[in-house]
């Protein structure tokens, strides 16, 4: 049946036969594959293993994972040691702050202040659009106000221009304190500086004319005058 590796099928049977002889073959080459895979796997396990507890730098995430909780676990025994002792800390500042006799009854004004603050609200909301003011008074008030600042007013002693009468002092012409005016006469003044009233240009005490009245009372701005 076999003549120079080849075979040659005459009958059933021996089909039959060559078909069993090649199963077999294909079984014993399947068995010896895996045993292959299998050894090979055990293999590249062992080696993986070896190459892990040689490596220095290789993490143990079991090991750490255990070593870490130790640490948190500590770390949070000593939390809550020093958060009992901060609670304690704010309880007692709370007690001072706000359970204190005088606080107390500070508090409690306020609190009539806050309600009384908050009826009046209520009662200017419901009110609310109010009606407007008067037109006319404000119109006058206003022109009246830009009349009476709408002028010049020299102080006599520096000759500064203000426009509000209230800043002024009035003074007589007799006024004691002119005399800090008075120029020396060895002192020259290069023009004419007399004012018109008598006594003061005989004494040589320099004031702006501008700062006198038309009835002859000096003005002064407050300043000066102080
Ligand atoms: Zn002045």
């Amino acid at each position: 049946m076999c003549d120079n590796g080849v075979r040659y099928i005459h009958t059933q049977e021996q089909a039959k036969a060559e078909l069993e002889r090649q199963r077999q073959m294909a079984k014993a080459r399947r068995a010896r594959r895996l045993e292959r895979t299998a050894a090979g796997h055990e293999t590249a396990r062992i080696t993986k293993q070896n190459r892990i507890q040689n490596d220095l730098f290789h993490i143990d995430n079991i090991t750490d994972a255990h070593k870490i909780a130790k640490i948190r676990l500590a770390q949070k025994e000593r939390d809550l040691e020093c958060s009992a002792e901060e609670r304690d800390d704010v309880l007692n500042k709370i007690h001072e702050r706000y359970y204190a006799p005088h606080v107390f009854s500070l508090m409690s004004f306020r609190l009539k202040e806050l309600d009384a603050e908050f009826c009046d609200l209520q009662i200017r909301e419901q009110q609310w659009p109010e009606p407007l003011p008067d037109v006319k008074p404000m119109y006058k008030k206003c022109v009246t106000q830009i009349h009476t600042l709408a002028r010049n007013i020299v102080c006599a002693s520096c000759g500064c221009i203000h426009h509000d009468i209230s800043e002024f002092k009035t003074v007589p012409d007799s006024f004691e304190h002119l005399r800090r005016l008075q120029i020396p006469l060895d002192v020259d003044i290069p023009f004419d500086f007399s004012c018109g009233i008598d006594h003061l240009d005989q004494n040589r005490i320099l004031i702006d004319k501008l700062g006198i009245t038309i009835d002859n009372q000096i003005r002064l701005y407050r300043y000066c005058y102080n």
